[in-house]
């Protein structure tokens, strides 16, 4: 039996109990269908066949969820650190027992493939694992002493929260945000993306599993104008962790106005990869191959847009065509596969519209440009040359296996074509010239930036961007600056003056 075969029998065995069940949402420690009764339903972008029928939750569900993560607020807040550590360690063995399980849904139901989803998955317990051995420092705090009082302060969770995901990798997103928010002490209603509902469906059930009291952790499916929507403007929630486009952190940003709501928006980006003549060009190549092409090119810290220096353009580019031509579309539980199907018909569209939309403006197809086959929604990797930063290709994310590459003449011109764009998550430096690189990262308008790698996350560090890219920062104790409140209490040390009004 091929390994292909082999995987796809495990894959059977995991969806029996969706077929059977559907995805229900989980309300206050229960299963429970939406109240309407309606149901929704999830697609595989592999054959376009129907997986199963999801609960179609909305404001009644989200006000049932809201109100139950609000009742259960204090306990999970006052329950003692260690006892929150565990139960936070037991959802890490749990992730990593049905680590297997959890990357074959995965990629069945986005369409990624499983040579980097296995990863996430364990990547996924990690999280959960590292906020784990953060809570006992948590609520952790200074001592800032003045003439006449001792000042000091300690960190408190907001209360419920909102966590509201996309459906790229949307296992490990979700552990990213809901780890540090029940680490911090904060009660959670989770609504996924429509797109993509089994794996945060599979993660409730090893919460469940856990150790964790009921309300602390609600799940409720939904569509985004609905569901989304209503949780984003629900008073007992204290605020939002969303990840998704630009576009729809507007509308978070709005909606969540009237109930003032703190936002930790994540949203979209087109970073570049700049690549000047003095650097290792093969290693270059390698990770800017890596930064766009993995993950479908659905990843928001995509290198999409590569400038490359004039003097080296026309060689980079060529073994990129090379090694682009090369790469294996295919089924997503190939193990050999390194490009599933995109998500859904619609990015699908979206993304296919770029071909047309590349040559209109000017630019070259230099590899790609066509779907691959005639079911599911499988693209070719796909590269556009000849292009300046002012055609869509270069300022619009396209968010699928497409690299728009641009000539550079000097520094000064590559910084600014890497800022000349509305978006700032990260961006890719390839130099060996150490004074070019610190000039450049200091110039480049991205929240992070690599030189010389890849994007390697590193779970304290800050991750974020700056402009239509984000507000706000995770990772960390970054994570807990958001999930949590400072609060300053001042202690009189002795009797100093205080003023006499009407004495
Ligand atoms: P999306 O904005 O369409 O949807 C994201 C989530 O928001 C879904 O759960 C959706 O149901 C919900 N939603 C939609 N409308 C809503 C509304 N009015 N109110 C409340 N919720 C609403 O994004 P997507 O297409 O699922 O994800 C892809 C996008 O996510 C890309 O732009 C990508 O760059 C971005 N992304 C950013 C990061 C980051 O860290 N910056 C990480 C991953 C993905």
């Amino acid at each position: 039996m091929s390994a292909l075969d082999d995987n796809i029998g495990k894959l059977q065995d995991a969806l029996k109990h969706f077929q059977n069940a559907g995805i229900l949402n989980h309300i206050n420690g229960s299963d429970v269908p939406a109240m309407s009764g309606e149901t929704f339903q999830s697609v595989s972008p592999v054959d376009e066949s129907i997986i199963c029928n999801v609960a179609r939750g909305s404001a009644d569900d989200i006000n049932a969820a809201a109100n139950a993560a609000k009742d259960a607020f204090a306990q999970w807040r006052d329950m003692p650190a260690k006892q929150r550590k565990t139960i936070l360690l037991n959802i890490a063995d749990g992730i990593e027992q049905r680590a297997e399980e959890i990357a074959l849904c995965e990629c069945w139901d986005t369409g990624q493939a499983l040579r980097f989803m296995s990863k996430a998955a364990l990547r996924a317990a990690e999280n959960f694992r590292y906020f784990a051995d953060q809570v006992p420092g948590a609520r952790d705090g200074l001592n800032l002493p003045s003439p006449t009082l001792m000042n000091v302060t300690t960190r408190v969770p907001i209360g419920p929260v909102g966590i509201i995901t996309p459906w790229n990798t949307p296992f490990m997103l979700s552990t990213w945000k809901i780890a540090p928010a029940l680490a911090s002490g904060c009660t959670v209603v989770h609504k996924p993306a429509e797109l993509s509902p089994l794996t945060a469906r599979i993660l409730m059930d090893i919460a469940k599993e856990s150790g964790l009291p009921d309300g602390v952790w609600n799940l409720v499916n939904g569509l985004g104008e609905d569901a989304g929507k209503a949780l984003t403007e629900h008073p007992a929630i204290k605020a939002i962790a969303f990840v998704g486009e630009s576009h729809t952190g507007t509308l978070i940003v709005k909606q969540g106005a009237d109930t003032l709501k703190r936002n930790h928006l994540e949203l979209g980006g087109k970073n570049p990869v700049i690549v000047f003549p003095d650097a290792n060009l093969d290693r270059a190549l390698d990770a800017a191959i890596f930064m766009i092409y993995s993950i479908n090119g659905e990843r928001c810290t995509s290198s999409s847009r590569l400038l490359v220096h004039e003097s080296i353009k026309d060689e980079f580019e060529a073994k990129l065509v090379a090694r682009v031509n090369n790469i294996k579309v295919g089924h997503p539980l190939d193990p050999s596969t390194e490009i599933g199907p995109l998500i859904a018909q619609d990015h699908f569209d979206k993304v296919t519209s770029y071909f047309e939309i590349a040559k209109t403006d000017g630019a070259t197809v230099a590899a790609g440009g066509e779907r691959q086959g005639d079911k599911g929604y499988f693209v070719k990797p796909t590269l556009f040359t000849q292009a300046n930063n002012e055609m869509r290709i270069a300022q619009e994310e396209i968010f699928g296996p497409v690299l728009t590459s641009i000539p550079f003449s000097t520094q000064a011109q590559a910084v600014q074509i890497a800022n000349d764009i509305p978006y700032g998550l990260t961006a890719y430096v390839w130099t060996n010239d150490l004074t070019q690189a610190l000039q450049v990262t200091n110039e480049l308008e991205a929240g992070m930036i690599w030189v010389n790698s890849e994007n390697v996350r590193h779970l304290p560090t800050p991750f974020g961007g700056v402009k239509a890219s984000g507000i706000g920062r995770d990772g960390g104790d970054y994570s807990f600056d958001f999930y949590m409140e400072q609060k300053h209490i001042g202690f009189a040390t002795g009797e100093h003056k205080i003023a006499r009004l009407g004495a």
